[in-house]
């Protein structure tokens, strides 16, 4: 994706609000192991920025900005000294608000997207449960379909905003009688909105994780919780189609965030590198120093490129699920890889600080498992390689 003018001076604005709302309260909510996910997304919401790509229209009330400008948000998330915002604000505007302008009816684009998107609703996408996540076929929670309504029965675990959302798309199975429960496959897979305030939804907070610690993740128990028609989100029987949907651009945003990590850890790290000597000569006169810099800044610009091209893909509204999930599963070890390098650069400075160079490192860790684990997304490839080639 080439970005223009326009895509260059609205980083420079996002890059000032998020320096205004996110900077200042940044390392003590990592301290404090939580962060105001509410108001902040009221904040951003009144800057407008959480419904950039959604359409225009007055049920959406997003900007109808080409993907271009995803690309740019994911980017400056990612440039903040901590993962947490860009993990809890990805499923806010670039997984459950696609889907409910997508997918969802006029009620629930009218009571959930609107507010959504004006900040005042914060989203969650439960699909992992305690007993796995990568086998989506595999899944428990099932959703029957009786005379009076849908009667949401499961377990959700690892759910980014879990504790504080004030509503769920629930991954489940939809079947149409009691008889069925414990359906399998992903032919009855369904995605259906649960508000959290209903009378059967129970939620515990996940606390001591390694990285991410500002950003919430709670699990949600759902007991036969009543659940109007209207919140099954698409045509019935496209609940696995929607979802890759949801996965890809998902993938695309945790590459982008992943990449501008990258860059920061390289930024960074060259920077010390430069200023610290070690035999008389600084870092970056080591050939071996300098060699593993130079490759990490040679592989950093082919994952930005192709992570562009994914985002063009997107935007063309091409099929990108293969390409999604190689530019994810790239982007992230690399994360992984500079945050290593730039800790070990900093030498035991970097392992006992309270600051950005031991938190990066600890983050890094969860781009391989969140939005598929690289295992996951290597099946999906190796798929590929089975029947396309
Ligand atoms: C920080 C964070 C945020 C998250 N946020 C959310 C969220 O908002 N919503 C949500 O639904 N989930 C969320 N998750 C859960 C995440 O999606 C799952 O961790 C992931 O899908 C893997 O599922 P699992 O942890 O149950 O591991 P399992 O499915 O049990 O797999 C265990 C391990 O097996 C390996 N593996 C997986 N598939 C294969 C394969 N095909 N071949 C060989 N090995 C394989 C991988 O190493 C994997 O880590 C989050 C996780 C983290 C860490």
């Amino acid at each position: 994706m080439r970005l223009n003018r326009h895509h260059e001076l609205f980083r420079d604005s996002v890059r000032a609000v998020l320096e205004r709302v996110l900077l200042p309260g940044l390392h003590g909510w990592e301290s404090e192991g939580r962060m105001p996910t509410h108001e902040i997304c009221r904040a951003l919401g009144e800057e407008g920025l959480l419904g950039l790509t959604l359409p225009l229209d007055e049920e959406s009330g997003g900007l109808g900005l080409d993907l271009g400008y995803s690309w740019v948000w994911a980017q400056e998330l990612g440039r903040l000294p901590a993962g947490s915002p860009a993990m809890s604000l990805s499923v806010q505007t670039d997984i459950v608000l696609p889907l409910l302008a997508e997918a969802g009816g006029e009620r629930v684009r009218t009571e959930f997207l609107r507010p959504a998107v004006r900040g005042e609703l914060v989203a969650a996408l439960a699909a992992t449960e305690p007993g796995g996540g990568s086998d989506l076929a595999a899944l428990r929670a099932t959703a029957v379909r009786t005379a009076d309504g849908i009667r949401l029965t499961g377990d959700k675990a690892y759910i980014t905003n879990g504790s504080v959302a004030d509503f769920a798309v629930v991954v489940c199975h939809l079947v149409e009688g009691e008889g069925e429960r414990g359906a399998t496959g992903l032919d009855s897979l369904a995605l259906l909105l649960v508000p959290t305030g209903l009378p059967g939804v129970s939620r515990a907070r996940y606390t001591g994780k390694l990285g991410n610690r500002a950003c919430d993740h709670g699990s949600l128990t759902f007991t036969d919780v009543r659940v109007p028609e209207e919140n099954l989100l698409g045509e019935p029987g496209s609940g696995y189609e929607a979802l890759t949907r949801v996965l890809t651009r998902e993938r695309a945003f945790l590459a982008a965030v992943a990449t501008a990590r990258t860059e920061t850890a390289l930024r960074e790290t060259v920077e010390h590198a430069r200023g610290r000597a070690v035999l008389g000569r600084s870092l970056m006169d080591h050939q071996a120093i300098a060699f593993k810099l130079a490759e990490l800044d040679a592989e950093l610009a082919l994952v930005e490129q192709y992570t562009g091209a994914v985002f063009h893909l997107l935007d063309e509204k091409a099929p990108a699920l293969r390409q999604a999930s190689i530019a994810k599963l790239r982007a992230s070890r690399l994360e992984r890889e500079s945050a290593d390098l730039r800790l070990q650069l900093h030498g035991a400075g970097g392992y006992m600080e309270d600051g950005p160079v031991e938190r990066a490192y600890r983050d890094a860790r969860a781009h391989g498992l969140a939005g598929g684990a690289d295992e996951a997304l290597l099946h999906l490839i190796a798929g590929h390689l089975r029947t396309d080639i």
